[in-house]
């Protein structure tokens, strides 16, 4: 399983919400069944091969499902929905990546998400003004979201404390973070 920081530094990109607690929820039981624990709300992932594949990863069940949902309950609603879903996804790619190939793409994350100038540019959330950069009506706006603000303090205090736990990322971001 992805760690959970790397869900939501994930979402944050995506989204420009970490969806902290929701990750945190779904992911409960992992302190009690370790990997297992995707047997527990993690419908998504369990449904992989038979519902949704890596060459079809949004079906047109899930498609309508969010549509419903944001119909019903809001885009926010929708969106929560969406990170649920992605959540299981990203689940799905980790168990396909080599011991390695995570260390790299949580080397990768660790550097970005220190950058805030580059969030801003290429993922579209300013996380020092609180502003997420969304299409409304084929048109780039920046909506505010101080929340934004809020939750990338609290996800650098997280993803500080696991770059200082590991010798591997220090150096790999010492190494190649340069700039
Ligand atoms: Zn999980």
């Amino acid at each position: 399983m992805a760690n959970g920081w790397l869900h939501t530094v994930i979402d944050l990109i995506t989204y420009g919400r970490s969806y902290f607690n929701l990750h945190k929820e779904k992911d409960k039981a992992s302190q009690t069944l370790g990997w297992k624990h995707r047997k527990i709300d993690h419908e998504c992932y369990q449904l992989f091969g038979k519902e949704w594949t890596f060459d079809e990863p949004f079906p047109f069940r899930l498609k309508d499902k969010i549509s419903k949902i944001r119909n019903i309950d809001g885009p926010a609603e929708a969106e929560k929905q969406m990170a649920l879903v992605d959540h299981d996804y990203v689940d799905k790619i980790w168990d396909k990546l080599s011991p390695q190939e995570r260390k790299y793409w949580e080397g990768f994350f660790v550097w970005l998400i220190f950058k805030p100038k580059i969030l801003k540019e290429w993922t579209g959330v300013d996380v020092l003004q609180g502003k997420i950069q969304r299409v409304i009506d084929g048109c780039k706006v920046w909506e505010n979201c101080p929340e934004s603000k809020f939750e990338y303090i609290r996800l650098c205090k997280y993803v500080k404390v696991v770059k200082n736990k590991s010798e591997i990322l220090q150096d790999m971001i010492e190494r190649y973070g340069k700039g």
